[in-house]
């Protein structure tokens, strides 16, 4: 009733309004920003009108949603629910199919992780998948991009480091790659890989003293097997000795061929460098001690060069001696004979060199060397030169010489080096006539 009395007010307020504006003749003009306008006031009221009512739209909107009875929200809700929910689902279906494109190594895996990071609220999963599978596709650019986007969440953050060191290196920037780990070891000196990256890189760019800081916190952090330990701390203080050399720094060279010695006296590489020190420095007692006890337990042959070196002005005659009171201490090793049976050779000592080369033989197979010594005795000591000839023949099919191997590349070599000259590869050799891989523990960081 009362909206009924309402409506009757308001036409009959309407009628009244427009039967008195129809008898108000008048005209308004109005000239604004270039616009003439010119018409009669019940228009310009109307408009006006018009205008007013217009403006409230949007609010009475508002309260009209407003009303909307719960239950008809909340339909709308759950329509708006399922649609979300419909959408995630064919996210992480592109997500999954995705990923077993990645593990097929599958290109397929970029418009899949695409379309799952169109679906997704959560970029960083795509993201560092997206990374990955651009990889797979060599798209390096885009791969980086997304790396570097990943950079500045703390949970992809080394994730996103791991892409790009392998970028960098894989592209030859070691500096950038090397700069990259450092940032992420400073993050997380734990973690494995960047330890070992660093470790790596730093050797690879000569930066010894820091490679070294890197192993002592890697065999901390990482439980390194302690034959490898040794063995990448003793060639590192070598080369680093051999580097003290180069520059003219003999007390820092001294320093670091003692402290390798003291990790592992086994090492002939350091132990003939730091016995070569003490001779010059006349100690010569203190040069022989450590050759002995290395040639009593690992007889090798730039042992014996080592120690016979100490006394390179003395006649062949008492070299033949000194080799004899080496040998003593391992009297059963084949070295021990070959050592003698070389030295007596060179001292003309045919007698002694051919019951040391025989010995040698017991326990032995003849090595090239070895063939060519025979065909020097025959030849000199027992002048039978046809027996001679037959030993140089032998010996083009005996087994090669034991020697400094690469084993990366293979390679052979007359001088142990930290650094292998060929392939770069870092305490890669070993002693060794036959190639092949080391055993595992000998490896480098790998
Ligand atoms: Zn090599």
């Amino acid at each position: 009733m009362i909206r009924i009395l309402n409506y009757i007010f308001i036409v009959a307020s309407l009628v009244i309004a427009s039967v008195w504006l129809s008898n108000q003749p008048g005209t308004v003009d109005i000239s604004w920003l270039g616009f003439q306008i010119n018409t009669s006031v019940p228009v310009l009221l109307i408009v006006l009108l018009v205008v007013f009512w217009a403006s409230t739209l949007p609010l009475r909107f508002v309260k009209t949603v407003a009303k909307v009875p719960a239950s008809v929200k909340e339909t709308i809700n759950e329509v708006s629910e399922a649609r979300q929910e419909r959408l995630k689902g064919n996210g992480y279906t592109c997500l999954i199919k995705g990923i077993a494109a990645i593990a097929a190594k599958d290109t397929d895996a970029v418009p899949l992780l695409k379309k799952a990071a169109s679906l997704l609220k959560d970029k960083k999963l795509t993201q560092v998948l997206l990374a990955q599978s651009s990889e797979l596709v060599k798209n390096t650019e885009e791969a980086k991009a997304q790396y570097e986007m990943l950079l500045r969440y703390p949970e992809t953050e080394l994730a996103a480091m791991y892409g790009l060191v392998k970028i960098a290196k894989a592209s030859g920037d070691d500096s950038k790659a090397l700069q990259m780990t450092i940032k992420a070891f400073s993050l997380r000196p734990n973690v494995a890989w960047i330890s070992k990256e660093l470790f790596n890189l730093q050797v690879k760019a000569g930066l010894m003293n820091d490679a070294l800081k890197t192993l002592e916190i890697y065999k901390k952090e990482n439980e390194l097997n302690e034959n490898r330990y040794i063995r990448l701390k003793t060639t590192i203080l070598t080369a680093m000795h051999d580097k003290a050399i180069k520059a003219g720094e003999a007390e820092k060279a001294e320093k670091y061929i003692r402290e390798a010695s003291s990790t592992d006296i086994m090492f002939v590489p350091s132990t003939t460098r730091l016995a070569k020190i003490e001779n010059e420095a006349g100690k010569t007692k203190k040069a022989v001690a450590p050759l002995v006890k290395v040639w009593k337990e690992k007889p090798h042959p730039e042992i014996a060069k080592t120690f016979l070196g100490l006394w390179e002005d003395e006649s062949e005659f008492l070299l033949v001696q000194r080799a004899e009171q080496l040998a003593m201490v391992n009297k059963k090793q084949p070295e021990s004979h070959l050592m003698v049976a070389k030295m007596a050779m060179k001292a003309k000592l045919w007698g002694q060199a051919r019951k040391e080369l025989d010995l040698f033989l017991v326990n032995r197979e003849t090595t090239k060397e070895v063939a060519y010594m025979n065909a020097e005795f025959e030849e000199k000591g027992n002048q039978d030169i046809p027996k001679a000839i037959s030993w140089f023949r032998e010996a083009e099919n005996c087994e090669p010489n034991e020697t400094w191997l690469c084993n990366e590349c293979n390679t052979r070599h007359d001088k142990w080096s930290a650094t292998c000259p060929s392939c770069k590869a870092f305490a890669s050799f070993k002693w060794s006539a036959k190639e092949g891989s080391l055993v595992e523990d000998e490896t480098y960081l790998s």
